[in-house]
């Protein structure tokens, strides 16, 4: 079965979709865990910061300016906070990496 961000990428599973361009997505996260909650994503199937290479360098790279962006698009003045879960223990349960983009209310730290 295909991964189902690659899916929401080629627009084969519905979104709400507030940025793309020829190498990158974002979305609104289905279950939102604050009033802002997107995910950005490489349109490249990468599983997680695990497996990334050093050609990767530059798609990281804009994934984070891009997600900086947004941010500022949806008026995140007061700040907010970028997450990438890796692997089990770090709670990632889309193998497809992504950039949580958190925002309108305040973190809490330590996380859990
Ligand atoms: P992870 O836990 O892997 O870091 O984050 C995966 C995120 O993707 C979760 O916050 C989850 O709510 C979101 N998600 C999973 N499936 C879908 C989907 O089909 N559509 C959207 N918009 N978000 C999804
Ligand atoms: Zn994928």
């Amino acid at each position: 079965m295909e991964c189902i961000f690659c899916k929401i990428a080629k627009r084969e599973i519905p979104s709400d979709v507030v940025y793309e361009d020829e190498d990158i997505v974002a979305f609104r996260d289905i279950k939102p865990v604050a009033p802002i909650h997107v995910i950005v994503i490489p349109k490249e199937h990468i599983e997680g910061v695990h497996s990334l290479e050093d050609k990767h360098q530059a798609l990281v790279g804009k994934l984070i300016l891009k997600a900086k962006d947004i941010a500022n698009q949806l008026n995140l003045k007061e700040g907010y906070r970028l997450v990438l879960n890796v692997g089990e223990y770090g709670g990632q349960t889309v193998s497809h990496i992504h950039l949580h983009i958190i925002g309108g209310r305040p973190m809490m730290w330590p996380p859990g």
